[in-house]
C-alpha cells in the first residue's frame, strides 16, 4: 500500500455535485384545496417515479413536496444503479427462500432496465452508462462472505464472477462482479421525468409539508398550511413517511448516515463501480465533472446521531483516496441518510393492512435508484389494481420472525438508552465559548441546551428534545444539523425540520 499523501483541503460547505450541476424548475405552494386521482408525498425519486407512470396511465396527479423537489435524500445519493446491493443475497436465501432472493434480483435488475430504456427512448442526458458493480473483501471473514454470495449468485442465476484482484492499491483476498450494472446524474434524468410529468398535466407542488391524513370516503392529505388535497389512493413517498397509520414505522426502521467526497485524482479511474465487504464500508464509482473524469468515494456509515465529529468521516474517505488513487483536490463532500429495516428489505405497500388506500414506499438500505423505482412501479399496479410480481416480497405487513425479533430488541434497547442518555448530565460548556460556525450542547439557564453561533456572531439556542418522541438530538458539526440518533429525525441549527420523522421544528429558546 502507498504512503499516505499530504492533506487534500475539504471544501469549507457541504455540498452535493448533482445539485449543483442540474437546472430545476420551481414550483408554486399549494393556495387552495384539492380533489385529484392520487395524491403523491414527496418529490424524491420515488414520488417522482410514481408520478410519472400515472400521468402515463392518464390519471390525475398531485405531487406535495415539503421544501424544493429532489433536496431530499436523492440529491445526496451516488447513484449507483445496480441490483447488487452489497452482500445480500445470502442473507436473503436463508431468511426468505430462494424464491423470494430470486424475485428481489429481478426487481431491481427490471428496475435498472426500466430506467435505461427510459433514458434511451427520451434520450436523457444524464451521463448514463453500463459498469460492473463488484464488492471487494480485505479480510479472510469478507472474503468467506464474498465466497459465499458468489454460489447463491450461482444458485439464483444471477451473472457473477469471482476475482482475486481489483485495479486499484488495495490487497483484497477476493471479489465478485455483477455484470452490466449502470451508474448516471440522477438529478438529470429526474428533472426529464419532472418535465413529462408537468407536460402531461400533472400538478406539482413546492413548500407544502404534510403533515396528516385523514379518512373519509377517500384520504385526504392534510397540509401544515391547513389545505387538504383528496385522492383515491394517497402514496407516501416522503422517505421517512410523513404519516405513520399506527405502522409504528419508527420502531421498525434505523436511520443510517454515510458520506461522500468528489475528487480530482492523480491518475485515470479504472472504471467500475465497487464497494467493500468489510466495514469501514468504501465505496467507488467514477463521474464526470465538467466533462472531466473524477471519482466518487463513498463510505463511513453509522448510525445518525451517533458517530463521531463527522468531519472526521470525510477526512477518513480522504485518506483512503489517497491509498488507493492519489487524490489532487476534493470538489465536493456531502452526506444523507436512508432508512434499513428490520429485515433489510423495503417496506412497499399499504401502510397498515386496514389502512388499504395510503401506500408507502420506504426502508431502502442505501439502494434507492432501483429500489424507489420498482417501488413506483409496485405503487402504480396497486392503484390501478394490476397484479405486480414483486408486490408480495416487499408488503410492509410481512414479520419474517429470524432475525427480525433480535434486530427489533436490539433497536429498541438502542432507542431506550438515547432517551435517557444526556438528559441528566449537565454540559460544561455555555453558549459563550462558542467560536463561529460551531454548535454543541451548552448549560443555559441551568438546563440543558443546544447552541449554535453563525458567522455573524449570533447564537441560535434551542431545546435539545426531539420532538418526535423525546430523546436527545446531537450536533452534527460536518453539516451544521442537530441529528436525533433514535429516529433520525434532523433540524437545522436554527431547530427547522430538515428530515423526519419529526414534524415539528425544536422549541427555539431564544
Ligand atoms: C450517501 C448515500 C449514498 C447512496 N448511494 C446510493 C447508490 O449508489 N445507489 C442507490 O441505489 N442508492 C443509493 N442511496 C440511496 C438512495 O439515494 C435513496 O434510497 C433514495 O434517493 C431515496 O429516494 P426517496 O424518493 O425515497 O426519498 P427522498 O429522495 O428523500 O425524497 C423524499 C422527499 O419527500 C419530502 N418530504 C419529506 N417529508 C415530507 C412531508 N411531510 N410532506 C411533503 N414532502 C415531504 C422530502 O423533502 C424529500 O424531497 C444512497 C443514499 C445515501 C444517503
Amino acid at each position: 500500500m502507498p504512503e499516505h499523501h499530504s492533506h487534500v483541503r475539504l471544501p469549507e460547505i457541504p455540498e452535493a455535485y448533482w445539485l449543483n450541476s442540474v437546472h430545476l424548475p420551481t414550483f408554486p405552494s399549494l393556495e387552495d384545496d384539492m380533489q385529484v386521482d392520487v395524491v403523491i408525498v414527496g418529490g424524491g425519486l420515488t414520488g417522482i417515479t410514481a408520478a410519472y407512470l400515472l400521468v402515463h396511465e392518464g390519471l390525475r396527479v398531485a405531487l406535495l413536496e415539503a421544501d424544493t423537489l429532489l433536496h431530499g435524500t436523492t440529491g445526496y445519493t451516488t447513484a449507483k444503479i445496480t441490483a447488487q446491493h452489497g452482500l445480500i443475497y445470502d442473507e436473503l436465501i436463508r431468511h426468505m427462500g430462494k424464491s423470494k432472493a430470486r424475485l428481489y434480483y429481478e426487481a431491481n435488475r427490471d428496475a435498472l432496465s426500466f430506467i435505461r430504456e427510459t433514458i434511451q427512448e427520451q434520450r436523457i442526458d444524464c451521463d448514463f452508462h453500463e459498469e460492473d458493480a463488484c464488492i471487494y473483501a480485505t479480510t479472510d471473514r469478507g472474503a468467506k462472505q464474498v465466497e459465499q454470495e458468489y454460489e447463491v449468485y450461482q444458485q439464483l442465476g444471477v451473472e457473477g464472477e469471482l476475482v482475486d484482484a481489483i485495479p486499484f492499491h488495495i490487497p483484497v483476498h477476493n471479489a465478485l462482479s455483477m455484470k452490466r450494472q449502470a451508474q448516471f446524474h440522477p438529478l438529470r434524468y429526474l428533472a426529464h421525468l419532472v418535465q413529462v410529468i408537468t407536460d402531461k398535466g400533472g400538478r406539482i407542488f413546492e413548500n407544502a409539508v404534510s403533515i396528516d391524513v385523514v379518512d373519509g370516503n377517500q384520504p385526504t392529505v392534510v397540509t401544515r398550511d391547513g389545505h387538504r388535497v383528496t385522492g383515491a389512493k394517497v402514496l407516501a413517498c416522503s422517505h421517512f413517511p410523513f404519516y405513520d397509520g399506527q405502522g409504528f414505522y419508527f420502531t421498525r426502521m434505523q436511520a443510517d448516515r454515510s458520506y461522500v467526497i468528489a475528487a480530482r485524482t492523480d491518475g485515470k479511474y479504472p472504471g467500475g463501480m465497487y464497494i467493500s465487504a468489510d466495514s469501514p464500508t468504501r465505496s467507488l464509482r467514477s463521474v464526470k465533472i465538467d466533462n472531466e473524469e473524477m471519482v466518487l468515494i463513498g463510505g463511513e456509515s453509522h448510525r445518525t446521531g451517533q458517530g463521531n465529529d463527522t468531519l472526521e468521516h470525510y477526512r477518513a474517505l480522504e485518506i483512503f483516496g489517497q491509498d488507493v488513487l492519489g487524490l489532487k483536490e476534493i470538489l465536493y463532500r456531502w452526506s444523507n441518510q436512508d432508512l434499513i429495516t428490520l429485515d433489510n428489505v423495503a417496506y412497499i405497500g399499504e401502510i397498515t393492512p386496514d389502512r388499504p388506500n395510503v401506500l408507502v414506499a420506504t426502508g431502502y438500505r442505501k439502494w434507492g435508484m432501483t429500489t424507489g423505482t420498482a417501488a413506483a412501479h409496485i405503487l402504480r399496479d396497486r392503484v390501478l389494481e394490476r397484479n405486480n410480481p414483486y408486490a408480495p416480497l416487499y408488503t410492509p405487513s410481512r414479520f419474517y420472525a429470524d432475525p427480525s425479533l433480535r434486530t427489533f430488541l436490539a433497536q429498541n434497547a438502542n432507542v431506550a438508552a438515547h432517551l435517557i442518555k444526556g438528559k441528566f448530565d449537565m454540559p460544561l460548556k455555555s453558549a459563550d465559548d462558542l467560536a463561529k460556525q460551531e454548535g454543541s450542547v451548552v448549560s443555559f439557564n441551568g438546563a440543558r441546551a443546544g447552541a449554535y453561533r453563525d458567522d455573524e456572531g449570533h447564537v441560535h439556542l434551542v431545546d435539545t428534545t426531539c420532538t418526535h418522541l423525546g430523546c436527545e438530538v446531537e450536533w452534527n458539526h460536518g453539516d451544521r444539523t442537530w441529528d436525533c440518533p433514535c429516529h433520525g429525525s434532523r433540524f437545522s441549527h436554527s431547530g427547522e425540520v430538515v428530515e423526519g420523522p419529526a414534524n415539528r421544528p425544536l422549541q427555539r429558546l431564544n
